[in-house]
């Protein structure tokens, strides 16, 4: 038997002819400082098991191999290390919210694939989630909306929580014994309601604004032009920071309409001060005013890549490329610019399998063709955004094989990745979510008929529209 059932396919596999017991009491691990950071070596053989990382992180990734391949295993040597540096996936809470005990499922999850982020989208809209003790309205006033109505998903009833310092901390302990990095997202200046309903002097207008009950792009967003937003905003990131030690933080800058600042006294006033010609380059400005925030206490920051429009963000922040018909990502990388791809037709795992069949998420190559120096591509992030999304077996059934496929991606070199095989294994990985307490789509799920895609996907269209 010259095969084995590992997610992510280790990149060289070398079978040296009979099989050997795994017996853990037969392990032996050493760090040796040739390796990269997340490179490992192991060894299976008559004679026992040998593990060598070039960090205790690098032994942490052999071991997650060594998991996966079982009681008993073909005598191999294997040499692995990562195709990209960033392996994530994202996590809405705000649209609904999920407990602690669920995401520490997700985390295990990430964990066994080698992914190593977490990015925790807390705010938006619909719910402020972060427990801010410096601006504790954000949170009491921000993270309550009266109902939901998410098109075919309504809920009757006020829908509301947030987490704790306590309970974030608990998130970002979890995942470091794991080797996960948490990037918490506060995004900003658009996708703002639930803190403009605590704070509504913020917006323009200066006028209430409600939590919001559904999905959308909204009009009212943080005013550019007055001082008291950057209080509030900078008092909130303080609050971030010392809960979260990631040397990124995620703050956001998509879908943020102009409607406002166009009209706005306040942000002409600004944009007249500062030399700023468009409403774009006043982003840019606010974008970059927080970035410097951030770089004064030694952190960066990781945008969506509308951010980018402006062309005069901080070449520091990392963009998160989404939906970037124009290319400025592409452009902003070959300016040796650091990017991350979560490509919406490609990785978002909310959008139904019909739409985003499993085999189209693993066959997707992150890295543009006209991206001249790959190194530029930090990695790969699947997100899953949950406005149809409220219960954490549905999230699962969504995002699982898919979130895998993406890992393996993440790691696994573009030639050594085989659909088909994958496919296959992750038959065999379904053991190691069982015993994390995860159900994945059954297969028959992952790739579905053409008829299927094409009702499937219209339906799931309309049922967005059914207010
Ligand atoms: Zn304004």
């Amino acid at each position: 038997m010259k095969r084995i059932d590992v997610i992510p396919m280790p990149n060289k596999v070398e079978f040296l002819g009979g099989e050997a017991k795994t017996d853990p009491e037969k392990l032996s691990v050493s760090i040796d400082e040739k390796l990269g950071e997340e490179e490992y070596s192991l060894t299976v053989d008559k004679n026992g098991i040998k593990l060598s990382g070039g960090s205790e992180k690098a032994v942490f990734y052999g071991k997650q191999t060594l998991r996966q391949l079982g009681k008993t295993c073909p005598c191999l040597r294997i040499e692995d290390k990562p195709a990209f540096p960033y392996r994530g996936f994202m996590l809405d809470t705000v649209r609904h919210i999920f407990t602690v005990e669920e995401i520490k499922k997700l985390v295990d999850a990430a964990a066994s694939v080698k992914m190593n982020v977490m990015h925790w989208h807390l705010t938006d809209d619909q719910g402020f989630r972060i427990y801010s003790s410096r601006r504790p309205d954000a949170t009491l006033k921000g993270s309550v909306r009266k109902s939901s109505d998410f098109g075919r998903l309504k809920e009757t009833g006020e829908y509301g929580g947030y987490f704790t310092p306590e309970e974030m901390k608990e998130v970002v302990d979890y995942c470091a014994e794991r080797y996960i990095t948490v990037i918490p997202e506060f995004d900003v200046p658009g996708h703002t309601s639930a803190l403009l309903h605590a704070f509504p002097q913020i917006s323009c207008k200066g006028e209430a604004v409600e939590v919001k009950t559904s999905q959308g792009i909204y009009n009212d967003i943080l005013c550019a032009g007055k001082d008291e937003t950057f209080d509030v905003v900078l008092d909130v990131i303080s609050d971030i920071l010392e809960i979260f030690p990631s040397e990124y933080i995620h703050i956001g800058g998509d879908e943020a309409p102009k409607t406002r600042w166009k009209e706005c006294p306040h942000c002409r006033k600004r944009m007249k001060d500062e030399g700023l010609k468009t409403e774009e380059e006043l982003q840019g400005w606010f974008t970059n005013r927080i970035v410097d925030f951030l770089k004064s206490k030694g952190r960066k920051a990781i945008v969506w890549n509308e951010s980018l429009r402006s062309g005069i963000v901080d070449g520091s922040v990392t963009a998160q490329m989404w939906m970037d018909r124009k290319k400025h990502s592409v452009k902003f990388a070959n300016e040796g610019g650091r990017i991350i791809n979560s490509d919406f037709f490609h990785y978002y795992c909310d959008y139904p399998y019909s739409m985003t069949p499993l085999i189209k998420t693993y066959n997707y190559n992150p890295v543009d063709k006209k991206i001249r120096d790959k190194s530029r591509v930090a990695g790969v992030e699947a997100p899953i955004w949950t406005e149809y999304i409220n219960n954490f077996d549905y999230l699962c059934y969504m995002f699982f094989p898919r979130v895998t496929a993406v890992a393996e991606t993440g790691w696994t070199e573009n030639k050594n990745k085989n659909a088909a095989d994958f496919q296959r294994r992750f038959g065999a990985y379904e053991k190691i979510l069982d015993e994390i307490g995860i159900k994945s789509a059954p297969e028959e799920d992952w790739n579905p008929s053409v008829f299927d895609r094409v009702t499937k996907t219209l339906h799931f269209f309309t049922g967005l529209l059914k207010r």
